[in-house]
Formats: C-alpha cells, sequence, structure tokens
C-alpha cells in the first residue's frame, strides 16, 4: 500500500509518518510535533496555567512523560516568550536498582538544556527512610498488604513541594498524561473515593495553604502520541518501570481502561472531560481542609498525611498512618510523576506505533 500524504498544514509536501490516535489524520513528523506543541501551548493558555514570569518547577523524572514536558515547555518559551524560568526538581525515593538510572537520565537532561537541576531525597527530608526502608518495614506488618505507591505517593508529592520551594518556584508542573488521569478518575470510582473524584478533573490545584499551585499541561495528550513525540524529538529517556510498580492497584486499572479503550477508542479522554464536569452535592463534599499541627501544610485532619505516615513508621505501624479512617486521604490516588512502563499497546519506544 502507498504511503499517503501528510494531511496536515505542510499541505502534503511529505510522506505521512503516522495516523495521530488522537484524530485519525495521516501526518508528516514535522505536522505532528507543531500540532502536539500547539496543544498543550493551547492547554496552558486555556487554563491559565503559568502566568509570565513563572518560576517553574518541572517534576523530574527520566521517564517519557516529563522528559517531554521539559522539552516542550523549552521550546514554547523560546518559540512564543513565554518568559518561563524552568527549573528540573527530581525525587530520589531511595529505591535500589531503579531510581538510580532515571536519575542519570534527568542529569543528562539537565545538561543538554542547561536547565538548572535540584534533587531532592527522601532519606534527607525525612529522617533517614528511604522507600526500600519504607518497604521493608511494611512488610514486616502482619495484615493486608499494600501496595508500596501507597505510601510512595503520599511522600512523593512532600519531597517535590518541598524542592519546589528551595529553587523559589512559584508553580509546579507535572507530566501526568490523559492516560494517567483516566487511570486516577477509574481508580477513584472504583474506590468509591468522592472525595478525591471531586478534585480529581481539574488541570492542577490552586496552591491552597501554603503550597504552591500545581499543573498538568500534558492532561489532555495521550500516552500513545506523548511515545511518537519522544521518538520523533529522538528524546533520551528512562523507560525501566519501578520496582514497586507491579503490585500497585492502578496496573489493574491500566489493563481494565485497555480493555475498554478497545471498544471504545475515545474512553480515555471521555473520562477525563467527565471528570471536569463532576460536581458533589453539597451533603457530600468534605469538609475544608485546616492546616497539619506538625508542619502546618494543608490537611484536613490534625496530622497531613505525611506527617502521620512518617509517625506510622517511626511506631512501627505504618499502614495504621493510611490505613482504615484515612481512607481517600493518601491511597495511590494520583500516579506521583514516577518513570513506568507505558501502556501505549506495544513496545516502550513509538516504533512499533508508526502506521507508515
Ligand atoms: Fe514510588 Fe512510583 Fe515506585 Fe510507586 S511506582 S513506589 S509511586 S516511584
Amino acid at each position: 500500500m502507498p504511503v499517503p500524504r501528510c494531511s496536515g498544514p505542510c499541505g502534503g509536501v511529505r510522506p505521512a509518518a503516522l495516523r495521530r490516535p488522537r484524530t485519525g489524520g495521516a501526518v508528516c513528523r514535522s505536522c505532528f510535533c507543531n500540532a502536539f506543541e500547539a496543544e498543550v501551548l493551547s492547554t496552558l493558555q486555556t487554563g491559565r496555567l503559568l502566568p509570565p514570569g513563572a518560576v517553574v518547577a518541572v517534576g523530574a523524572s527520566g521517564g517519557k512523560d516529563s522528559t517531554v514536558l521539559a522539552h516542550v515547555l523549552r521550546a514554547l518559551d523560546a518559540r512564543h516568550g513565554l518568559a518561563l524560568d524552568l527549573h528540573l526538581v527530581a525525587v530520589d525515593e531511595g529505591i535500589g536498582g531503579y531510581r538510580d538510572a532515571a536519575l542519570a537520565a534527568v542529569r543528562r537532561q539537565a545538561g543538554r538544556w542547561r536547565l538548572p537541576l535540584t534533587v531532592v531525597a527522601y532519606a534527607d527530608l525525612f529522617g533517614g527512610w528511604t522507600m526500600d526502608e519504607v518497604a521493608r518495614r511494611a512488610a514486616q506488618e502482619p495484615g493486608r498488604a499494600r501496595a508500596c505507591c501507597t505510601f510512595c505517593g503520599v511522600l512523593r508529592r512532600r519531597a517535590l513541594e518541598e524542592g519546589a520551594q528551595r529553587v523559589g518556584a512559584t508553580h509546579i508542573v507535572t507530566g501526568h498524561n490523559a492516560d494517567d488521569m483516566a487511570e486516577t478518575v477509574l481508580m477513584n470510582f472504583l474506590r468509591g473515593d468522592s472525595g478525591r473524584l471531586a478534585r480529581g478533573g481539574t488541570l492542577g490545584s490552586p496552591g491552597e495553604g501554603g503550597a504552591l499551585p500545581r499543573c498538568r499541561p500534558l492532561q489532555f495528550a495521550s500516552q500513545k502520541e506523548i511515545v511518537l513525540y519522544a521518538h520523533f524529538q529522538e528524546l533520551d529517556y528512562f523507560s525501566e518501570e519501578c520496582v514497586y510498580a507491579p503490585e500497585a492497584f492502578r496496573g489493574h486499572v491500566r489493563d481494565l481502561l485497555k480493555a475498554l479503550e478497545a471498544a471504545r477508542p475515545s474512553v480515555v479522554l471521555d473520562l477525563v472531560h467527565s471528570a471536569e464536569r463532576l460536581a458533589l452535592a453539597p451533603a457530600a463534599r468534605p469538609p475544608p481542609p485546616g492546616a497539619c499541627t506538625r508542619c502546618g501544610a494543608l490537611s484536613s485532619r490534625s496530622l497531613c498525611q505525611a506527617c502521620a505516615l512518617l509517625d506510622g513508621l517511626n511506631r512501627g505501624r505504618p499502614r495504621l498512618a493510611i490505613g482504615k479512617g484515612r481512607k481517600g486521604l493518601g491511597e495511590e490516588g494520583e500516579k506521583q510523576s514516577c518513570t513506568s512502563k507505558d501502556s501505549s499497546g506495544g513496545p516502550s519506544r513509538a516504533g512499533a506505533i508508526q502506521a507508515f
């Protein structure tokens, strides 16, 4: 079958390189990359996510999502004069056999792009606790096994906030994509977590209680297109999966979503958009959060999730801190910008996705 000409703005000057998973249109590399960047710019502008002069901490994991996010923000900043001051902030959870290689990828990116890089480590922030130590302690506790991501998600959020505050950031951006968001919405439905459902659809959080505003400029970009963009731009990223990821509930939800997508291709974006429109009845709304009595972070209980978890760890009862009674607060509610195997339906690199 002959390769079709590009149906994009180049007017068919070049042969098509792929059929866009999002639109089905046959486009060349250049038209695809331009369209992808224009869509991210539209997300930024429509949501007024990053004002001119913003000091932006990019949550950098070395994985495809944060790599593409930093690359696109640099390109848009240079082309459209967004006046962004970009910093990479990476979190070292202390996961042997995984994070060191991912951090090496972040360091290469920082050097290539000449962006400042700050690395914050769990061990330094949380009294010597690394994720490997947390996992060991959690495994010693009797009772129902709980995936490590449940604990890690709580600490990662805090660590990224801390790193961003250190570099004087005014905003935090993370590489969550449409697939991540759809998984989160589905997970919250399956757990009956109405509080998170009510918060899950927005483009980010406004930064209440002293926390920095956060946003997700790739929220409407599919994982497949992110992999393709990284491939066409020849981006260097780390694609191994975290050693604790296979235990996560999110993996089951990802499989379910893939099966649903085979029957209804628009299901990912449908879920993202439906979450945007969800509103809780007044009686179901959680009370407005106050401040953690220990660290001052926003919390709907006297201790925030991170302080409660560290308390539990130090007392040898980590599960108590985020178990019953804290349901809906800290249960692996959001993919925490760690690298995870892409679920684009094939190998992690884009070669197998290209149509032509
Ligand atoms: Fe932490 Fe991510 Fe690994 Fe889960 S998959 S333990 S959230 S780094």
